[in-house]
């Protein structure tokens, strides 16, 4: 839309541009057009807009075929737009998009971030939807340009901190183009700028600790002109030593450490990931004919690498909502290394049932003990990995404990989403885990058949039945 017509048209519709909803409209066709070139959208995407405002990006998102959910809001606007486009592709939400759940996003097979953001909200807005895990590839975002300058700084400059390092870690920023205030209506009291985010490839980066890193960046960008020697001495004690085995100053402040070196550094303190992994090495597992009887014994290797059949467990946690905890796998795990699986899962050992294994699984892994029920059962197949499979249903009410030895991280997950999931990117997920939750999503329709059944006969026949 041209200047004249931005103004028409919130006449019309009775807006007058809030400051507090940051609402400064874009009116320059060309840049709106140039900003939409650089997220290479086609009809494959599914994009998620922030802040539609008039639909000055929208329009062209639209052309490229892609679908859109826009989330405006406010409601006049959010009308407009719906009038405006009357398009199937697009979706408009009237929420606040601070309180949008963006788990909902993994059911969509790939998926993208544009907005023109609203400043007064764009720090919590970019720390909600950077949040690791996340299923969007690619983020496009006009900033206030400080923000902007923050997020893509270098080391040893004045915008480089704590929230550089926090997003670069998992994301590569770039910044693409200054934007004067000029094309905006109102016109803002700041520059804006335009910048790219592209998620890391999870194994592209060596830390071994999220956790701790980012709490020693914190502690050393708290205050920046101290020398971290004396901000870090509570973690590290040598530090003469390690600063000369890391090639850094050991007089340097936060600011000098380049990414890199702050997951070095964070490294040499950080716990050897795979310390625990190695042990489990020796296990002997039940190695079973076709009817699952145990025949001998064997290693993990042995099992695995000579595809015998044998015996495992995977267990579904749910919560009071209803949602299903997933865990993404370990990277430092042998087998299917960062794929999403059951909340726990694992082998039956020599010793061992189906029933204590579920136990001690649960135990280990997520530091919980609740009663488990039996829901389904899988034959041992390739699709398996030859694994015949008991899996088990538990429900909790409080928190869990995710063993960051074989767990990266874990989230919970409405059925529905994870149904989209499996469906629109299976290679997300360890290949038993998808055969467990076919399993499972086949046990809760029956389950469901079962109870709407009698329901469905008593109203077809116009009365109860009382036999
Ligand atoms: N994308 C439009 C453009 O480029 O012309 C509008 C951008 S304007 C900077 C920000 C938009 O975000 C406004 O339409 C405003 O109403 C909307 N907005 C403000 N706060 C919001 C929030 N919490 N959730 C969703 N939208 C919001």
């Amino acid at each position: 839309m041209k200047l004249s017509e931005i103004r028409a048209t919130l006449k019309e519709i009775g807006v007058s541009p809030a400051k507090a909803l940051g609402q400064n409209f874009l009116h320059d066709q060309n840049l709106a057009r140039w900003i939409v070139d650089q997220t290479q959208i086609t009809s494959e995407d599914y994009v998620l807009e922030i802040g539609p405002g008039l639909g000055a990006l929208t329009e062209f998102i639209l052309e490229k075929g892609a679908h859109v959910l826009a989330i405006e809001r406010d409601a006049r606007l959010a009308e407009f737009l719906h009038s405006r486009f009357g398009e199937e592709r697009l979706e408009i939400v009237n929420t606040d998009a601070l309180k949008f759940d963006p788990r909902v996003l993994f059911a969509h097979r790939r998926v993208k971030l544009v907005g023109n953001l609203p400043y007064n909200i764009s720090s919590p807005l970019l720390l909600k939807f950077l949040q690791h895990p996340s299923p969007i590839s690619l983020y496009l975002l006009t900033l206030q340009k400080e923000m902007a300058m923050r997020l893509s700084a270098s080391p040893c400059t004045h915008d480089y901190g704590a929230l550089t390092l926090r997003v670069q870690l998992h994301h590569r920023v770039k910044y693409l183009r200054s934007v004067a205030a000029t094309v905006f209506f109102p016109r803002p009291d700041v520059d804006s700028a335009v910048v790219r985010l592209v998620p890391r490839d999870p194994i592209e980066l060596p830390e071994h600790d999220d956790e701790l890193l980012l709490k020693l960046i914190r502690i050393g960008f708290s205050q920046r002109r101290k020398q971290l020697r004396k901000l870090l001495r509570e973690y590290i004690s040598d530090w003469n030593r390690l600063a000369s085995c890391l090639e850094i100053d050991p007089n340097a402040r936060a600011e000098e450490l380049s990414l890199l070196q702050w997951i070095a550094l964070t490294n040499c303190i950080a716990p050897p990931p795979c310390q625990e992994m190695c042990s489990t090495a020796n296990e002997q597992f039940p190695v079973v004919d076709k009817n699952d009887r145990i025949r001998n014994y064997a290693s993990r290797s042995e099992v695995h690498g000579n595809n015998l059949r044998h015996r495992a467990v995977h267990i579904l946690i749910f919560n009071q909502a209803g949602d299903v905890y997933l865990q993404q796998r370990s990277r430092w795990k042998d087998r299917h290394p960062l794929k999403w699986d059951s909340s726990a899962a694992g082998h039956v050992t020599a010793g061992e049932n189906y029933d204590e294994t579920a136990r001690r699984e649960l135990k280990e892994e997520l530091d919980v003990d609740v009663p488990l029920e039996r829901i389904f059962r899988l034959t041992a197949s390739s699709s398996t990995d030859y694994e015949f499979i008991w899996g088990y249903r538990g429900v909790v009410s409080g928190g869990l404990a995710p063993n960051k030895y074989e767990i990266e991280r874990g989230v919970f997950f409405a059925p529905t989403v994870i149904d989209g999931w499996t469906s629109a990117r299976p290679d997300d997920f360890a290949p038993g885990f998808l055969e467990c939750w076919k399993a499972y999503r086949r046990k809760t329709h029956s389950e469901r058949e079962q109870t709407i059944r009698p329901e469905t006969f008593s109203a077809a026949n116009g009365a109860a039945s009382s036999s």
